[in-house]
Formats: C-alpha cells, structure tokens, sequence
C-alpha cells in the first residue's frame, strides 16, 4: 500500500482529470479509472509496475508518510547551507538616472562607493573559501558606477575564482560597448524593466531630465538579443492602476520572437511605507490578493501559455548562509530592501569583526516556512517556498500583518487547466 504525496492536487474538469504534484512540478491527464482509484486512495501493488514506478518517481505516491516532505526539507536545507559560492549582490552606487514615481529609493542619501569600500570588499571575497562568486550588481543604478563593475570583477577573475554575474539595470546606459565587456565577466542574464509602449513606459520609467527612455532602452536590449547570448529578463511593474503586462509581452514576442527573454510581471509592493508619501503617483497602490490572483490567471489565458509554475528551492538572499547585499559605503545586509537601512546592517567591511549575530540568525531562522505547520500541510509549497523571509517575520510580530500566501494557493487548479488548454489547443 502507499500513501499519496500532500503535494498532489487532483481535480475534474468536465470529462477531463488532471492531477498535478508541487514536488516534482509534474502535471498529468488521468483516466477516469485511476482518478478514481487516486480519490479512493486505493494504489495497491496489483497496478501495472511501470505505472507505479511513474508515479513513485514523480512523488505523486510515496512509500512512507513524509517521505515527500522529508525531500522536500532536504532540498531547501541544500540550497540555503551551499558552500561552494559566494552569492553576493552589491550596489556600487545608489545614484540613479531614472526618477521612477514608485522608486523607495526615492527620499534617501545618495553614496557611490570608494576606493578604499572596494579594496576591502575585495580582500572579502579573496578570503573567502568559495571558489565561485556570484555577483548581481543593484543599486541604485549600476551603470553608473560601471568603473566599480569592471575594477571589481577583474579582480576577482584574477585572484582565481570563478565569476558569474548578472546585473540588474534600468537599460538606459547599456550601451554596446558595456554589453561586450559584461560579457567578459560571464554575464549570464540582464533584467531590465519596460512598464508600457512608449509613452507608457516613459510614463513611469522617467530620466531625471525627463526625457523618453523607451526607444533607447530597446535599442540597447535589441543588441544584446541579436548579437549576444545573454539572457534578458523582461520585467514589468504592475499595480492596481498600471497594467502593461500583455502589450510588453505582444511587442517582444512582435519584435523579438525567437530569441532569448522572457517577460514577466511583478506586482508592485510598498514595503518601505514611501508610496503613500509620493506625489502625483500613477503607480500608487499595489494590488490585493484577488487582484493578484485574477491578473496570473489571465496573463495564462493570453499568448503566454509558457508561464507555467516553478519550484522554489532556493531560498533567498535572507535565509542563505553565503549570501549578502552590500551597500555603496560597504554595509552587508541579508535583504535586499534592507539597503538603505543601516539599522538593519549585519556588519560592515571597515568592521567587520563586528558581526551582529542575532540580526543575522533572526534572518536565517526566524518565521522559517520548515517549522510553519500550515505550510508543511499546503499541497504547494515546493512551488511557493514559503514566500518573503521577511514578510514572515513581520507577521510573526505583528498581528494586525497576514504574510501574503502565493497566488497558487486554492488556485492551482484553475491555473493548470487554462494552461492545459493553451498548450493542447
Ligand atoms: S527577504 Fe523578501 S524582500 Fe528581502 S530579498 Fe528576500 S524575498 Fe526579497
Ligand atoms: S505561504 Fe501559504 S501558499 Fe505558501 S507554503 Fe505557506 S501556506 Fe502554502
């Protein structure tokens, strides 16, 4: 007798059953026998054995009772302790060309990095006993600071390490040259943010001096997808108000069909409590779970039908033991809002003997989805992971706070049948 996986999620759609595992991020059509068989709980040893082995592999039914959860524990705990890189997001500046409306950096104290900051974040990454260094340069934007980029990564490369990078930049300053130069320091994937068709995007995309940036952006993209083999990563902010979405989505698949991006929303969140004090806004409201969940499922009905969901094994910045965002005056933080709150800083280069250990154990441990009973019982969590540590952590503290669950959650169903039917029709 086996059990069946917490991770499955079985359901009818007119004569059709489906059944999908977030362990394995597997999706099948059923026969209407073995549905039944699945909602009666009756998978015996008398099914054929390549069946079962099928099943067995995709953890749609497993031996022991927690056998998935205890894989799925192992999977996490990995990725969080990995020790052979050092995955650090840096911000060699917070300056910024671009004055975007819902920016939370909007208000703060401006600090591009110094020469003595760099040599000490160097000698860092130098003593390290990881043979990989992953670095995404942030900010701010970092092109502006590109002098940083380049004396940094050539010191890596030259101290021996394996260096793999990915940056993420507004686009404006990404001009050819830098692109063949990243390239150098094995730059693998640039996330750039396009909110709208020209004027929608320079709407909310604003250069300090007010200038269109939209044409110059894709230009500078349409370099990188046609003479490199970088990767973009097309992101577009959406809120209550503002929903390019489909239109960015038309226009790369239009102009870019082919090649190598992907286009993806996300929903814009006021963590820093700044959006309320903004004004004029035109992106002033994130969006509530329902509006979340209304606008995934229709970007699956849309020529879109690659959006499928994916696991989430690694945990982020906050929770991973090798993981740190430094800021431009070389303060280490778990998270990557964090950056202009020194308040919430782990220890900075200049001291670094100064480590404040219960900060950094209350990121790593506190609020932590293994011990979270409502979220070891959820049929998704290898496809939710828990959501934000420090959305976690807040809930735990606070009361009045619900930690938002994934859009997934009650809705996978819904969502993997609209797929179904995009992908088969
Ligand atoms: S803790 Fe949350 S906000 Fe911070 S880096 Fe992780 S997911 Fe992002
Ligand atoms: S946060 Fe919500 S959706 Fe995610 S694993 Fe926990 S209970 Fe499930």
């Amino acid at each position: 007798m086996y059990h069946l996986s917490r991770f499955n999620t079985s359901w009818q759609k007119g004569g059709d059953f489906f059944l999908h595992n977030s362990l394995s991020n597997s999706f099948i059509k059923l026969d209407n026998s073995l549905y039944d068989l699945l909602k009666a709980k009756k998978i015996t040893d008398k099914l054929p054995i390549d069946l079962i082995e099928y099943l067995k592999k995709n953890y749609f039914i497993i031996d022991n009772i927690d056998d998935d959860i205890n894989q799925f524990r192992k999977l996490f705990t990995i990725s969080r302790y990995r020790s052979d890189v050092l995955n650090l997001t840096i911000a060699p500046t917070t300056f910024c060309n671009f004055k975007c409306p819902y920016c939370y950096e909007e208000g703060i104290e401006y600090e591009m990095m110094d020469t003595n900051t760099e040599k000490e974040i160097c000698k860092y990454i130098n003593s390290s006993q990881e043979k990989n260094v992953a670095i995404v340069w942030y900010g701010g934007e970092p092109l502006m600071a590109f002098d940083k980029i380049v004396s940094i990564s050539n010191y890596v490369i030259k101290c021996g390490k394996y260096l793999k990078t990915s940056i993420v930049t507004n686009g404006y300053l990404l001009t050819n040259e830098k692109v063949e130069i990243l390239k150098s320091y094995n730059v693998k994937n640039i996330q750039i943010t396009i909110d709208g068709i020209e004027l929608e995007h320079d709407k909310t995309r604003v250069h300090i001096n007010g200038k269109p940036t939209f044409w110059k952006i894709i230009e500078n993209i349409s370099y990188i997808l046609n003479e490199t083999d970088i990767f973009c990563s097309i992101r577009v902010n959406i809120s209550k108000q503002k929903n390019e979405f489909q239109n960015v989505l038309n226009f790369f698949n239009d102009k870019f069909g082919g090649l190598r991006y992907n286009v993806h929303s996300a929903f814009i969140r006021d963590s820093s409590g700044l959006l309320q004090k903004i004004k004029p806004l035109s992106c002033n409201e994130g969006m509530s779970f329902q509006d979340k969940v209304v606008f995934q499922r229709t970007s699956y009905t849309k020529n879109n039908s690659k959006q499928y969901p994916i696991l989430k094994i690694n945990d982020c910045t906050a929770r991973s033991l090798n993981s740190f965002v430094i800021s431009p005056s070389g303060d280490f933080f778990k998270c990557w809002e964090d950056i202009h709150n020194k308040d919430l800083a782990i220890f900075n280069i200049h001291r670094s003997n100064k480590i404040r250990n219960n900060l950094l154990n209350k990121y790593l441990f506190s609020a932590d989805v293994l011990t979270d009973e409502k979220c070891i019982k959820c049929n998704i969590l290898p496809i939710c992971g828990g959501g934000c540590p420090v959305s976690r952590i807040k809930s735990l503290n606070n009361a009045d706070y619900d930690h938002d669950c994934d859009v997934y959650k009650n809705n996978i169903e819904e969502f993997l049948t609209y797929y179904y039917e995009n992908t088969t029709n």
